[in-house]
């Protein structure tokens, strides 16, 4: 072997699976892309990923170069050592040990990493993370994921639990969450929260363009359209869930005094929306040294995110 040596990344979602090929620069040098199809069971969605990784292995081979090791980004609560406790999305992942589970059948040192971590992780080595040493990352999309990056290490904390901040309590008799809380940011910022306060704006009668759209049950994204058009009730949606986002981001300034909070998936492409009354509150309750300190920012990578982040927890 003469050429670099190689990292695969694995993203696996509840409906993608997507494997990487990823070189120490974050070049992505080849992908693919299936379906999880978690119905089918445990043993066929092993059998599909060892697959995966010795498809890689042998495009690899094709660029005379080795492969490093295998990321897994997987969506769940994932201990340090790749014991899946619990994975609402995968359910047949539960209890077993993935990371000992795929070394022994591809011979491969192979890490487990939560799904958001993942993402974290991409965006600290090679996105928008890469100038901010410590950040929060969160991704407002069906629900809202965290991820905690500190020193550019990922915070996983004592169980891998850490991070887990789409359920930090915003407002204490607040909409009830599926994690059996009320008041979660997650209720607020993802894009299930906007299109569910949408639907309920409608239901209310109010004078508004979203009675129009979708048979008044417009998406998080058609909130933000009517809201560029000028509709008040569509950007008050956004300007409660930057305001919900504001008040998260004040808490962990003054615990944390990191550099930054990280905003990704489909509702930070609202981000003009958002970023307004999001630093309106963390400076209204934050100190201003750590208010002034935590730059708000977008992420860059997107969805490649996962496969990069998985990739890097690969490189060590
Ligand atoms: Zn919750």
């Amino acid at each position: 072997m003469t050429g670099e040596t190689l990292f695969i990344g694995i993203d696996m979602g509840g409906t993608n699976l997507r494997f990487a090929l990823v070189a120490r620069s974050g070049a992505v040098v080849y992908q693919e892309r299936t379906r999880t199809e978690i119905d089918r069971g445990l043993e066929p969605l092993l059998e599909r990923i060892a697959g995966g990784i010795r498809t890689l292995e042998g495009e690899a081979a094709l660029r005379s170069s080795a492969v490093g090791g295998v990321g897994i980004g997987v969506p769940g609560l994932i201990s340090p050592d790749g014991y899946v406790h619990s994975s609402v999305n995968l359910v047949p992942l539960e209890k077993i040990n993935l990371r000992q589970i795929l070394a022994a059948r591809t011979g491969y040192s192979v890490r487990i990493l939560n799904d958001a971590n993942a993402f974290a992780l991409g965006e600290s080595f090679f996105g928008g993370g890469r100038d901010f040493p410590s950040f929060l990352m969160l991704t407002l999309g069906t629900g809202v994921g965290g991820g905690l990056v500190l020193k550019r290490k990922i915070w996983t904390g004592t169980d891998g639990a850490a991070g887990e901040y789409g359920h930090a309590t915003i407002y204490p008799d607040g909409r009830r969450c599926n994690c059996g809380n009320e008041g979660c940011l997650e209720q607020y910022a993802s894009a299930t929260a906007i299109a569910a306060a949408a639907a309920k704006a409608v239901a209310a009668g109010g004078a508004t363009l979203l009675t129009e759209i979708a048979g008044g049950k417009p998406t998080a994204r058609e909130v933000a359209d009517a809201a560029r058009r000028g509709d008040a009730v569509a950007a008050g949606i956004y300007a409660e869930a930057g305001r919900a986002l504001g008040i998260a981001a004040a808490t962990i300034a003054n615990l944390l005094n990191i550099d930054a909070l990280l905003l990704s998936g489909g509702v930070a492409e609202s981000f003009d929306l958002l970023a307004g009354p999001l630093r309106e509150e963390l400076e209204r309750r934050a100190f201003p040294l750590t208010a002034a300190r935590l730059a708000v920012v977008r992420g860059e990578l997107g969805e490649d995110a996962g496969i990069l982040g998985s990739a890097a927890a690969a490189m060590g």
